[in-house]
């Protein structure tokens, strides 16, 4: 049978890097078995539908280059991928539960259900919820007769479909990651199925959906577990239990001191991204950064979500796709949740800018340089011999702004204390003599420029301490940078004898 799996978000906000890492597993695990990967938009509750939201999911998954065989975007041949637009297709299987009295017609408004959960309360901190001990006092197709429940339908009386939960049975799920995992199946409530607009609920479509598409496996986030009980009785009840998908239910991604999820306010609060890609909520007109605008290379991204919950058993923690494809196995993903560390993300990412072509790098540091400086202002030919100058300075790609704004325009001097310090007649002789023996060196190259230098020292009683460090100020305005001659090399002479002059006076 082929290996099917699929992503299946819904269209409410930014994409959580947890989010992310189910994504990640789900395509290395399609990858390593031939299999597919879909992309199926759960969009069935209206109420919490954002737009833009699915344009920036298949975004940030193009921008991770995880790119599904199935979607909204590419088609497929279980089409459509939104679930809104499969509405129609899932009442008939609403009402197959109906019939077989697995399901029941319930008429309650949402006040006299929250009466029912306050009046019935377990005790003092958990309300009654609807389900065995309770459907029997409500307004509902258990309740009422057949000709109550007609009547009120052709009256157009709003009502829901709901799933009736057997009480005390066990329901035993084996997950891939977990093992069996039981639980008892009074603990969920009688779920809405079918809303009062037709629209299914995620329970319903989510069943349905992985039935029709063929999907073999369900990897998703732990969250879902509790809701498992009730897509396992869905499957058995739509008699499709031999198709069930393997599930595997991933663990949470934790705050970084491991106290609970973590959550985007944790982000702001710790000043790291939490989601993929920057996201304007069009609501708030808010904007959250993400992991992209922030200088992460996708393949860095990528191989520390992989990391965050599985290990490969082996020291390494470096893994391109390929190698991922390889080596992943979801038996070895983690029960426990993973801690998210921000300065490991870092290093991941310096791991990248440093093993990275100097061509892919000129191509990701571009737009930076287009923020910086306008576009068409500067040029590629200079961008790619100053990379391989400053890349192993660089963490983040903002870095590379940074590190070396110096090579295209003449820096403002920060440091001119520190430059000025210990300064004398002869410090302004040696550069005045410097400068001017520069338009006669034989080849304009840091080994010829250093040469220059380090014959005229010993002519001004200098040693090389006394005076690289000005010429570093002179040439960066700080005291960072990669070698002053490299960089002399690169800035070319003209703008070498400007910079020097300017400090001499
Ligand atoms: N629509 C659910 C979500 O938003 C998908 C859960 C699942 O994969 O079953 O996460």
């Amino acid at each position: 049978m082929k290996v099917r799996v699929r992503f299946a978000p819904s269209p409410t906000g930014g994409l959580h890097l947890g989010g992310v890492r189910t994504v990640l597993y789900n395509y290395l695990f399609a990858r390593a078995h031939g299999g597919d990967f879909v992309l199926r938009i759960e969009d069935t509750d209206q109420t919490r539908y954002v737009a833009g939201a699915e344009q920036y999911i298949m975004d940030c998954l193009r921008w991770c280059g995880l790119n599904p065989d199935e979607s909204p975007e590419k088609g497929g041949p279980y089409a459509p991928y939104r679930q809104s637009e499969r509405k129609q297709l899932y009442r008939e299987y609403a009402e197959k539960l109906l019939a077989s009295g697995h399901a029941y017609i319930a008429f309650d408004t949402a006040e006299e259900i929250e009466k029912m959960r306050k009046d019935h309360r377990i005790d003092e901190h958990s309300h009654a919820q609807y389900d065995s001990r309770t459907r029997g006092l409500m307004v509902n197709s258990l309740t009422l007769t057949p000709e109550e429940v007609n009547t009120r339908i052709a009256g157009g009386t709003p009502y829901v479909v709901r799933i009736k939960m057997p009480e005390h049975q066990t329901i035993t799920l084996h997950d891939m990651i977990r093992g069996e995992v039981t639980f008892d199946s009074s603990q969920s409530d009688d779920k809405v199925l079918l809303k009062a607009d037709g629209m299914p609920t995620y329970h319903l479509a989510v069943v349905v959906d992985d039935y029709l598409m063929k999907i073999t496996h369900a990897f998703r986030g732990e969250e879902w577990l509790p809701s498992a009980p009730v897509h396992v009785l869905l499957w058995e009840y739509l008699g499709w239990k031999a198709h069930m998908p393997q599930w595997a239910h991933l663990p949470l991604i934790l705050k970084p001191d491991g106290n609970g999820k973590l959550s985007k306010r944790d982000g702001d609060r710790l000043g790291f991204p939490v989601f993929a890609m920057n996201w304007l909520d069009p609501k708030t007109g808010e904007i959250t950064k993400g992991f992209k605008e922030m200088g992460f290379l996708p393949e860095a991204f990528i191989n520390m979500l992989a990391m965050l919950g599985w290990n490969s058993g082996s020291e390494q923690e470096v893994f391109s796709l390929d190698e991922l494809v390889q080596k992943f196995s979801i038996e070895r993903v983690h029960k426990g949740g993973a801690k998210f560390d921000f300065e490991k993300a870092k290093w991941f990412n310096q791991q990248y800018i440093h093993k990275t072509s100097n061509e892919l790098l000129a191509d990701r540091v571009k737009p930076y340089l287009d923020a910086e400086l306008g576009i068409g202002n500067w040029e590629l030919g200079l961008l790619s011999k100053i990379i391989p100058l400053i890349k192993d300075r660089c963490t983040l790609l903002p870095d590379f702004w940074a590190q070396g704004h110096f090579f295209f325009s003449t820096p403002e001097i920060k440091e001119e204390e520190t430059m000025r310090k210990g300064w004398n007649d002869q410090k302004q002789q040696f550069f005045t003599e410097w400068v001017a023996a520069l338009g006669s060196l034989s080849s304009w190259t840091h080994d010829a420029l250093e040469n220059s230098f380090n014959e005229l020292l010993p002519v001004h009683n200098l040693k090389k301490g006394d005076v690289l460090l000005p010429l570093r100020i002179m040439l960066v305005g700080g005291k960072y940078g990669p070698g002053v001659f490299a960089i002399a090399e690169v800035i070319g002479m003209e703008e070498t004898v400007k910079r020097v002059n300017w400090v001499l006076g």
